[in-house]
């Protein structure tokens, strides 16, 4: 039997061992043996001595936008190859709505980033974090927070229930933030995993040592790690405990995350009685959870909370619900729901629901036995999905996660009980209320939150477009306080910010813009003889000024302008309304007379390189304007992003239109969109 090959330091490896040593993998709908799974002889100090060495640099060479164009490439790849993923995802018991939720969420994942990448970070190797910090009077010292890739390496440790997705998601976030990968999947379903590792190398879309992969153990891995590299984990809480305990993770201070067990909950409203919609949502999402890969999901509902009158209805439209759901071979017409990953797993959820019943009941299905179509139900690792009730001042519900499609309802009987239940799962992942009702979600969000990381209310307004309360989303926050880990895998920017340290750097102003690539208040600025408007994207540098006015400010302006808008405010119109005003005290110009008298100002009319406005970002209007007042308008270039597959980029300009005693009146930045030379991509 073949033992899977890992791919380290540039090349396949195959274990030490004897092809018939090693862990064996089995087929979880037949049983068969599929391969041996083992790391004997891999050099774990050798594959992160690569990672540094070689995937680091060449990461940290592209900027961000680069590094989110190989992801898109990389969506697109395997996309392409996906079915050849199905096929091997089918063998981990998944029905092929299951493989798609896994692999085709892992490569929205990707997608998700390379937007993100593309549309949050700049053209750049260094994000700049926030606004600059004024530290001193002058001016001449200030603040600014900068993040940088970490020169380690990403240890990644997966679950076995999302093989593909778990590492995609991991991934994604380090490799825009510039930092390689060693993906370590886990053993039961690494042969899908091994498979994707196999299209991604294939592909050769990722500079060589930003991706690693070990199957089997790692080793005396976790030895060599340094303050640089990062752990994250999603597992089992016992194991994220051994794991991040590890002497060498404390006492070097590596970043670790982990992504662990969760009680995740779902709340009925006491207003969402049987026959309401919100009813129906409740117990179809209950159903989703419980069956969707077997509930072998790390955000299904293990804790089914119900308005006590509405227990009886809540089980029997559940039940209802589960006895058309068709159990069996994945790949057989009509199976909504496969097998666990492994008869191990099988062996796990039983013991777990044994000690649940004892907390209460099963009110639907067996755990020891299960009809299924076209499949052995004992040889493959099937179970019936199991209902249970029980009590909800028992501990067992709130502390034992059966890794299978199996859910307690527990009755409960106003709101402050139910928060209080909630907190009982000691953190989780995510929770979700079905109401009508925006008082109650209100309470019970606001309740329930401190223990969560996402939070997702159900009704009849949302529930058809709503994602359900599986899905994490990598735009949103996927981790959890307490028991789930702490950890925030996903989440945006957030996710990749996690790979970068965040460093507060004090200078003067001049030398913060050469540092950052950014123009901040306060440094040189350049008055040149071309007008900025007309230098195309290449030509301008960050300091790059014009400054244009003054232009007086007349009441017949203000009138005009008021007419013509339709925008008769009193404070523009009514002298005596005015005066009475404690701001103003008399009439004053509009705020956005102000914006477009600048715009008259600096603008340079004939067409040239700058094809559009795009926007304003931080307006403020500091000072009021009055008749009679004198604008002159300072616009520097503040911050350059070209993107790498048009023939144009942003330039964010900082605007500071000013009295005739220099006092500012506004400030914005004017974002606009600038041509390359002509040719230029
Ligand atoms: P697990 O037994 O804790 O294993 C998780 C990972 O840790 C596997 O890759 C495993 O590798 C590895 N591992 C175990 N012992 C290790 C050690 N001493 N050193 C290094 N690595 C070690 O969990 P699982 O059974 O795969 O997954 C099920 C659990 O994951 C459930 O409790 C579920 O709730 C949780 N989960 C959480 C999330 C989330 O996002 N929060 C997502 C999915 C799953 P081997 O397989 O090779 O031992």
């Amino acid at each position: 039997m073949a033992t899977l090959r890992s791919y380290v330091q540039g090349s396949w490896y195959s274990p030490a061992d004897s092809a018939d040593s090693g862990r064996p993998l089995h087929d979880a709908v037949t049983g068969e043996e599929i391969a041996r799974i083992s790391s004997a002889g891999v050099d774990f100090a050798g594959v992160l001595e690569h990672g540094r060495r070689v995937g680091g640099p060449a990461l940290r060479e592209l900027t961000f936008h680069q590094r989110a164009g190989l992801l898109k490439a990389l969506a697109g790849h395997l996309r392409e190859h996906r079915d050849a993923l199905y096929a091997v995802s089918a063998r981990t018991g998944a029905t092929l709505g299951d493989s798609k939720f896994d692999v085709d969420g892992g490569i929205g994942v990707l997608q998700a980033y390379a937007s993100t990448g593309r549309r949050e970070l700049p053209n750049d190797t260094v994000f700049v974090d926030g606004a600059v910090e004024p530290l001193s009077r002058g001016g001449t010292f200030v603040g600014q927070h900068v993040a940088t890739s970490l020169r380690g390496i990403a240890v990644q440790v997966n679950a076995f229930n999302f093989p593909v997705w778990g590492p995609l998601e991991k991934l994604a976030p380090a490799f825009l933030a510039g930092v390689p990968s060693v993906i370590k999947p886990a053993s039961p379903t690494a042969f899908l995993t091994a498979k994707l590792v196999e299209l991604i190398v294939d592909s050769g879309l990722l500079p060589e040592g930003t991706l690693q992969f070990v199957a089997g153990g790692i080793g005396d891995l976790f030895d060599h790690l340094t303050d640089q590299d990062l752990v994250s984990f999603t597992g089992s809480a016992a194991t994220a405990a051994r794991l991040r305990t590890h002497p060498t993770i404390v006492h070097r201070a590596v970043r670790f995350t982990a992504e662990a067990d969760s009680l995740n909950l779902s709340i009925l409203g006491p207003d969402a009685a049987p026959g309401t919609p919100e009813f129906d949502l409740y117990a179809s999402g209950l159903v989703a959870e419980m069956t969707v890969k077997a509930g072998q999901k790390c955000t299904a509902i293990r804790r089914a909370f119900v308005p006590e009158q509405h227990v009886d209805a809540v089980v029997e439209a559940v039940s209802a619900r589960l006895a058309k759901t068709v159990i069996g071979n994945p790949a057989a017409e009509g199976v909504r729901m496969g097998a666990l990953a492994s008869l191990e797993q099988r062996e796990e959820v039983r013991r777990c629901v044994k000690t649940l019943a004892d907390a209460g009941r099963i009110v639907y299905g067996d755990a020891e036995k299960v009809e299924v179509l076209d499949a052995d139900a004992e040889r493959g690792a099937f179970v019936s999905p199991l209902l249970l009730t029980a009590d909800p001042d028992r501990a067992e519900p709130h502390e034992v996660e059966a890794f299978g499609p199996v859910s307690t309802v527990m009755a409960y009987t106003g709101t402050e009980q139910v928060v209080e239940l909630a907190a009982r799962g000691q953190g989780s992942l995510v929770g979700s209320v079905v109401t009508a009702d925006p008082a109650f979600a209100r309470d019970v969000v606001l309740g329930v939150a401190p223990w969560h990381g996402r939070l997702l209310v159900l009704n009849e307004r949302d529930g058809k477009e709503s994602t359900g309360h599986g899905s994490p989303l990598p735009a949103l926050v996927h981790g959890g306080p307490g028991r789930a880990g702490g950890g925030e895998e996903m989440g945006g920017i957030r996710g990749v910010l996690h790979h970068m340290q965040r460093t507060a750097v004090q200078a003067d102003p001049d030398t913060l813009t050469a540092i950052t690539g950014r123009w901040v208040q306060g440094a040189q600025r350049t008055e040149t003889d071309v007008h900025p408007f007309r230098r195309h994207l290449e030509e301008l540098r960050p300091g790059d000024t014009i400054v244009a006015g003054p232009r007086t400010v007349t009441q017949s302006d203000v009138e005009h302008f008021a007419e013509f808008t339709g925008d008769t405010f009193y404070a523009h119109m009514d002298a005596e309304a005015a005066a009475a005003n404690p701001l103003f005290g008399e009439r004053v110009a509009h705020g956005y007379l102000i914006l477009s008298l600048a715009a008259g100002l600096f603008v340079d009319p004939d067409p040239g390189p700058v094809l559009a406005n795009f926007g304003v970002d931080n307006l403020r209007f500091l000072t009021p304007v009055k008749f009679g007042d004198e604008l002159t308008v300072t616009l520097t270039c503040k911050q350059l992003t070209p993107r790498d597959s048009a023939g144009y980029g942003e330039v964010r300009w900082d605007a500071d239109v000013t009295r005739q005693d220099g006092e500012s009146v506004a400030r914005y930045d004017v974002l606009t969109l600038v041509a390359k030379k002509e040719g230029a991509q």
